[in-house]
């Protein structure tokens, strides 16, 4: 799919926030129906998401305390007619130690991140059953 660039939004999440939530409660307030996402800063108890193709499901990773959100990348697309973002995270520990995957939540202490709309035909997911919501075009 094609796309021009839209709005540009660089921010700061209010502490306490799902970032998650806040992401997807963004680009609903601000019309955005799809858009890259990057961030950086740092979560409390975040939980990642390991998509398992034997138990087609994903297993949940719940990590204890605070974490360097060393890297967040994702995208919004529409998912049953409302902006759903898909976010994937890099946590750091205090030793520097790496954890990541699928980021499922994290409470934010610090999140600076960056949304790039993009205009065009928007990106729509739908079910594909093994518990997986996919774009409909797998290529141009
Ligand atoms: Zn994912």
């Amino acid at each position: 799919m094609e796309f021009k660039p839209g709005r540009v939004f660089l921010l700061r999440v209010p502490e306490g926030e799902d970032l998650v939530s806040f992401v997807n409660g963004f680009a609903e307030g601000r019309g955005i129906n799809t858009a890259i996402v990057k961030g950086i800063g740092s979560l409390r108890n975040p939980v990642l998401g390991y998509y398992s193709e034997e138990i087609r499901n994903y297993k949940r990773i719940e990590l204890m305390g605070m974490f360097e959100l060393v890297s967040l990348l994702g995208n919004v697309s529409l998912r049953d007619g409302r902006p759903f973002a898909h976010l994937h995270a890099t946590l750091g520990n205090a030793n520097g130690d790496a954890f990541g995957g699928h980021l499922i939540r994290g409470e934010v202490f610090v999140a600076e991140i960056y949304i790039q709309e993009l205009l065009g035909k928007p990106l729509v997911r739908k079910d594909r059953g093994k518990n997986l919501s996919l774009w409909d075009e797998e290529h141009v």
